[in-house]
């Protein structure tokens, strides 16, 4: 579909909708799955078809996306395998990093497998070894979950962390430009935010290189710092009521929030309602309405901006910074899609 909004281009209103049979599958609940591949609760793709080719992709203006929820098995009363392999490490293909599933093949009588997405062979680590059956399966199955189901949860050993498991920690960067109160973002955020714990307020008029304005660690407990932390929210829409600032620096706030989190990770929530417009990762003016309805349309919809791409592989690297964005959705896009976040 195309079209700037107001000009030609498809109109919703006049979209078929699906009836009669197709309405019916369009309603009805996911097929059911077999036992190899994981639940549609865990993942499903958010269209039913893809392109076909790398070419096509290139002119789709649909994003294709999944919707990935983890954690869906337990709310179904299912429990998840937990599979801890030791010494032999966790196993993945050497080449695409596919994990051990149950549709990898055998060869050389067990000692090497083939990869199901990439094809390459691997050597099976000797503390993984099991002997064939006569139809060329592995005797181990129903003792190995990751190869009888397609969800499994891995005990991560220490090479796949940069740092000690940590306490969880939540950092809230909030606009306060005159965008986020005339719409009530801040007063919405502020009064959600409350429920759940806080931050402390500093003002830091840098933006090119943001510092932290406390030499020491600006993260505090929120249950030991609750009740400064209540009346900071409290106050914060009343100061910033009267804010006729329109311009916003979201790429420093993004910069300096990575810098409080670096050394123990966690998660990052970004609440924008203005277009960043200060300091790095600021919006140009990129609109070409002649592109809509043509095959430059789909260059519309990619980031031209490379700083959220660093950022993100910078997230990336310290595990677990995951900024949420509510605006710009196109130039911030390469935030999550690298560093696993909700957009
Ligand atoms: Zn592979």
């Amino acid at each position: 579909m195309s079209g700037a909004p107001g000009r030609e281009g498809v109109d919703m209103v006049s979209l078929p909708r699906p009836v009669g049979e197709y309405q019916e599958r369009a309603l009805a609940a996911p097929p059911p799955y077999d036992a190899f591949n994981c639940s549609p609760d865990n993942m499903r793709m958010t269209v039913n078809a893809v392109p076909v080719s790398t070419a096509l992709k290139a002119r789709w203006p649909l994003p294709l996306g999944a919707i990935v929820q983890p954690m869906a098995d337990e709310s179904k009363g299912r429990q998840v395998p937990v599979v801890s392999l030791g010494s032999a490490g966790i196993i993945r293909c050497k080449r695409c990093r596919t994990y051990m599933n149950p549709f990898m093949t055998w060869t050389d009588g067990g000692r090497k497998y083939k990869c199901n997405v990439c094809h390459v062979h691997n050597d099976i680590p000797g503390g993984y070894f099991s002997h064939l059956d006569h139809e060329g399966r592995r005797c181990d199955v129903e003792q190995r979950p990751e190869l009888a189901g397609g969800t499994v949860e891995y005990i991560a050993p220490a090479e796949y962390m940069v740092r000690p498991p940590m306490p969880p920690v939540y950092f809230f960067a909030i606009d306060v430009s005159y965008a986020a109160v005339s719409s009530g973002l801040l007063h919405s955020v502020s009064a959600t935010v409350k429920d759940l714990s806080a931050p402390q307020m500093m003002v830091v008029a840098e933006l090119d290189e943001p510092f932290l304005p406390l030499p020491d660690d600006l993260l505090v407990n929120a249950a030991d710092s609750r009740g400064v932390l209540d009346a900071l929210l409290t106050s914060l829409p009343a100061t910033f009521a009267s804010n006729s600032v329109v311009d916003s620096a979201m790429g420093p706030a993004l910069q300096a929030a990575f810098h409080v989190m670096q050394h123990v990770g966690g998660k990052l929530l970004l609440f924008q309602a203005a277009v960043p417009s200060l300091g790095i990762g600021k919006v140009k003016n990129r609109e070409v309405l002649s592109a809509y309805g043509t095959d430059r349309e789909s260059t519309l919809r990619q980031p031209d901006d490379p700083f959220f791409k660093r950022f993100a592989a910078e997230c990336s690297r310290v595990q677990r910074v995951h900024p949420t964005a509510t605006t710009c959705l196109v130039l911030k896009l390469p935030v999550p899609q690298v560093s696993s976040t909700l957009l």
